[in-house]
């Protein structure tokens, strides 16, 4: 269910039907808009009766959603949702086009500066590096852990690059939420819906990747699980899928972009690295994905991937980085979008 609110509506007139719903058992999530407040309305204790809600004042009108993701569709929330950052003019979502890069993984301090340093120079606003990583092998390289969160905070403070890194479980969950600004769930979580729920009791942003063979509504229903809870700052991300194609590790579902943005509010990445999983496509892949409308890129880089612990194959050179960065440049203003380059310092140091 969804009230939506008149456009004078007062915000004590949506603070008395959000206590309302919260009275008849439900969850009442307040969604503002530019014309209007809209209230969604979830539980999971059977059919909401309206009650008199369309009576209490402020109200224009209930409408019942039908699909099975709410929260996350533009039926609720029409406008595009924007992820900003305190002391940042970095943003994911709107008309700049978000660039998040760095290695697969933290290996070592010196690497995880040098890297930082080039992507920064290049204009990245984002910056990426494992420190709990979902390998495959348990006898592969796990991630440096709570060190690498520390060095990842370092770098925040000396570039001004947002940091984001993903949380492997709920003890890494709450580590990862208090050193990082985009807490990531991987692939291999999408479907991880204690972790979701945890990710949703959080008040920072969730960036959330497709799973390995998801479809559009599992994906939708994963950033649902978050929003359910009343975190309503979620970040979708497209890594590829996995299919009978073996010319690349999975398949690029650049479809599936235009797909989200038609159903959903949510701003979409797309990952190139794993959904190709080499360097030579990262590149045109990316490209690809800013003109076919994503809100952002999500790049490996490393200064030298032939070392690297891990995805060194996909991890593209730093100069590859800063080329990139020069097309995506180009290519976002024929769709309609920009790409913001750099920290304004004073916005970093705030
Ligand atoms: C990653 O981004 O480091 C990662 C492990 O990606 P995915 O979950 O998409 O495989
Ligand atoms: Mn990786």
């Amino acid at each position: 269910m969804l009230v939506v609110m008149k456009a004078q509506a007062t915000p004590e007139q949506v603070q008395a039907v959000c206590d309302y719903i919260d009275q008849l058992g439900f969850r009442a999530h307040p969604l503002p808009g530019a014309q209007r407040t809209a209230i969604g309305i979830t539980g999971n204790k059977g059919e909401f009766n309206r009650g008199n809600l369309e009576e209490l004042s402020g109200v224009a009108e209930v409408i019942r959603v039908s699909k099975a993701y709410k929260l996350a569709s533009r039926d609720v929330k029409e406008e595009d949702t924007i992820i900003r950052f305190a002391g940042s003019d970095a943003t994911i979502g709107g008309r700049g086009v978000a660039v998040v890069a760095g290695p697969c993984s933290i290996e070592s301090r010196e690497q995880a500066f040098a890297i930082a340093e080039s992507v920064a120079a290049a204009g990245a606003q984002f910056f990426r590096g494992g420190a709990y990583k979902p390998r495959t092998s348990p006898y592969a390289f796990q991630g440096l852990g709570l060190d690498a969160l520390r060095i990842m905070a370092e770098i925040r403070d000396r570039f001004g690059l947002r940091i984001v890194t993903e949380a492997i479980d709920a003890h890494t969950l709450g580590l990862v939420a208090e050193w990082a600004d985009v807490v990531q769930i991987g692939a291999r979580n999408m479907q991880n819906f204690a972790l979701l729920k945890l990710a949703g009791k959080l008040r920072k942003p969730v960036l959330i990747k497709r799973g390995l063979s998801a479809t559009l509504e599992e994906f939708l229903m994963a950033a649902e699980y978050v929003m359910s809870e009343g975190n309503y700052q979620v970040i979708l991300c497209e890594r590829g899928v996995r299919t009978f194609a073996d010319h690349a590790r999975n398949t690029l579902d650049l479809s599936i972009i235009p797909a989200v943005r038609r159903l959903s509010h949510l701003p979409i990445l797309v990952d190139p690295s794993h959904a190709t999983g080499r360097r030579d496509s990262v590149l045109p892949m990316a490209r690809a994905a800013v003109a076919s409308g994503a809100d952002g890129v999500m790049v490996e880089v490393h200064d030298h991937p032939e070392k690297a612990l891990s995805d060194g194959p996909q991890s593209i050179y730093p100069e590859q980085f800063a080329l990139m960065m020069d097309e995506l440049a180009q290519i976002a203003p024929v769709v309609g979008r920009s790409l913001p380059r750099g920290i304004h310092i004073e916005a970093a140091r705030a």
